[in-house]
């Protein structure tokens, strides 16, 4: 393979050089594969769609966890559901607060060959005592278990395959159910200058089970088109504007080296475009 072409939106890809594959089957639930490129050095793909490069998953990783945890304050009890590359985990980790970490990924050859290709991703959070691995789909962990969270994180794959399970009504409220009081949930949801109905449909979804659903941003550059969404649903409507002051004391307490998120990003990452206000319908 000399170029990975993602086809990810018609009419329209992107394309990587290739400088080697280091891995190319069919798992039991989808297509991987793992290469090198000069730009953003190791990429994983899940049916042909950019999943984490090493060059930029900093940026998605640090959003998608330190938001609600630090928005939320005093959080032990995360739940992650996909992220099998490990970066949500190991983000959450880093969180002295965190007394457990559960993790519910489908696919186990993503975790393992996470660990085999891409051990930086996850960096040892795997093997941390308070990480509890469970391979499962995600749809059935939070319609079944009576674990309780401070925070739930959907690292999923788009809504296509094994991963649209995730972006279900049903899901959602099984979602509300397993968060503490005053918890919250934060999810993966597309670029909304290509996936719009994505927007719109997890607004519509997430709105029949919380009191406060919307989204905040971040630039992750492989996940083309502009800013990414990322879903925000809690029942306390105040979490959402949480002053910078207080999030600089967390953010100091909680001793963070970052390279994309500061209390700064994090609140402005609320400020959303129109186009995308209007997506919220
Ligand atoms: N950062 C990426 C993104 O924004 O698209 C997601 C990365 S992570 C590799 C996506 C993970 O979701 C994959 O490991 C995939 O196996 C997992 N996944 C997909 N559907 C799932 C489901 N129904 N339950 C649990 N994990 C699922």
């Amino acid at each position: 393979m000399k170029r990975f072409d993602e086809i990810l939106h018609n009419g329209y890809s992107q394309s990587f050089e290739v400088t080697k594959v280091l891995f190319h089957e069919k798992t039991e639930h989808q297509d991987l594969v793992i290469f090198d490129t000069p730009i953003y050095g190791r990429v994983m793909a899940l049916d042909n769609i950019v999943q984490v490069t090493t060059r930029d998953e900093y940026v998605y990783h640090e959003m998608l966890t330190h938001v609600p945890v630090l928005a939320k304050g005093d959080v032990t009890d995360v739940l992650i559901i996909g992220g099998g590359d490990g970066g949500i985990l190991r983000e959450a980790l880093r969180h002295k607060s965190i007394e457990r970490a559960t993790m519910v990924e489908l696919d186990r050859s993503v975790v393992d060959l996470s660990l085999e290709y891409l051990p930086e991703i996850s960096n040892g959070a795997f093997d941390d005592p308070r990480t509890d691995l469970v391979i499962a789909d995600g749809v059935k962990f939070v319609a079944e278990t009576d674990k309780r969270f401070d925070v739930i994180i959907v690292d999923s794959t788009d809504p296509i395959g094994p991963g649209e399970v995730l972006f279900t009504e049903s899901f959602y409220a099984d979602c509300h159910r397993c968060l503490k009081d005053g918890g919250v949930l934060v999810t993966q949801n597309g670029v909304p200058f290509y996936q719009g109905d994505e927007v719109t449909n997890t607004y519509q979804r997430m709105g029949k089970s919380f009191v406060d659903n919307g989204f905040y941003t971040a630039v992750v550059p492989t996940y083309v088109g502009g800013m990414m969404a990322l879903g925000w649903g809690t029942d306390d409507g105040e979490m959402r504007n949480v002053d910078v002051e207080t999030l600089n004391q967390r953010f100091q307490a909680a001793s963070l080296t970052t390279r994309y998120y500061t209390p700064e990003v994090h609140k402005a990452a609320f400020a959303l475009p129109q186009f995308i206000i209007d997506l919220c319908i």
